[in-house]
């Protein structure tokens, strides 16, 4: 009898707090948001099982080729050498800001738990790339104080990082509360900072100078991080924007004709901020690559950025000087290309006990 009792008592007051569809929300959700499960925004649940299927670690990747070519006097040009100084120098702390954005901001205002479950694999993979970026200055044996201040040193860097700051402590301010049309645009414009303009276009100039150098059969080891890294970033750049349109969708009073345009002010600026970044790191132009030819990348990028998440075109007719960049986002290819056995984190995950 008593267990009876207790059946009937389960059904009819345990159920309550069972997470429903409707209270999910991405941000200013009702429901628990420990409960993973009824899943509804399966585009954040896909990317999180793609993301850990794309695994990978730098210490797999060999160094010796690129270090013996750092250190042979005629290896690399001045100008090269500059451009792989510089890029370090604004990649080494680059991703630990992401990190901290993610850990420290994002993740706290976002309600939907398979959201959250992605933004965790995405916080792990942006150590990982600083784990690269230091692994890369180790091996070469670089400056480590230099590279890894050059974000205080190198106006070009330094500018950059101070355009995000204010976006990052928007998130980050232990004050700030989403649930106000002022503060959910806050939160919307931060998220499209990040996602467009830093993961979507900062990273871009430095992702073509490497591999460029790679395609050369030059610093392949870092070559090939840096394409782990391209496409571990695209995927961050695209869960962003699903995002983003998700916030637009479920709160579409967010999306005025102000808002609109202060968006558009950020991306010409981001634009002008990482042409000068390009001219800054390769002011003679090498690997066959100019700073011309950055202007049109990054008003193509900035455009693609825009579409995405539905602004307007910003540079009418713009087109891509870089057409290999979209075969470096295909790993077979470049696995091929770089003549590297891939490692296959997708099938050889199983533990042996023997
Ligand atoms: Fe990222």
């Amino acid at each position: 009898m008593g267990n009876m009792e207790t059946l009937v008592w389960n059904s009819k007051e345990q159920t309550q707090g069972r997470v429903r569809l409707d209270d999910k929300r991405v941000i200013n959700g009702s429901a628990d948001v420990n409960q993973l499960v009824p899943i509804k925004y399966g585009w954040a649940w896909e990317k999180y099982i793609a993301g850990c299927a794309n695994h990978w670690m730098p210490q797999e990747i060999g160094m010796g080729r690129d270090l013996a070519l750092w250190k042979d006097p005629n290896g690399l040009t001045e100008d090269e050498r500059r451009v792989i100084k510089r890029n370090l120098g604004f990649f080494t702390t680059a991703d630990s800001l992401a990190a901290n954005n993610i850990v420290l901001g994002t993740y706290r205002h976002i309600t939907a738990p398979e959201c959250r479950q992605y933004l965790l694999r995405q916080a792990f993979e942006e150590a990982i790339h600083t784990h690269a970026y230091q692994y890369i200055v180790e091996s070469l044996g670089l400056d480590e104080g230099e590279i890894f201040n050059a974000y205080n040193e190198i106006p070009s860097i330094r500018a950059k990082d101070e355009f995000l700051i204010p976006f990052i402590e928007t998130l980050t301010d232990p004050a700030f509360q989403t649930g106000t049309t002022e503060n959910d645009q806050k939160i919307l414009k931060s998220l499209i900072v990040f996602a467009c303009l830093m993961e979507g276009l900062f990273f871009y100039v430095g992702f073509v100078q490497i591999l460029a150098l790679g395609r050369q059969n030059k610093m392949m080891g870092a070559a090939e991080q840096y394409q782990y890294i391209l496409r571990d970033e695209s995927m961050h750049c695209n869960f962003g924007i699903d995002l983003i349109n998700q916030i637009k969708m479920e709160n579409p009073n967010l999306w005025t004709p102000q808002l609109v345009h202060e968006l558009e002010g950020l991306f010409r600026k981001a634009v002008e901020l990482e042409y000068a970044y390009a001219e800054d790191t390769m002011p003679r132009g090498i690997l066959g690559l100019n700073a011309g030819q950055f202007k049109e990348y990054l008003r193509f990028i900035a455009n693609r950025r825009a579409e995405q998440i539905g602004l307007q075109v910003l540079y009418e007719g713009a087109t891509n000087p870089f057409p290999w960049m979209s075969e470096m986002l295909d790993l077979k290819k470049e696995v091929a290309f770089f003549e590297r056995r891939p490692t296959e984190y997708q099938s050889g995950g199983a533990l042996s006990w023997d």
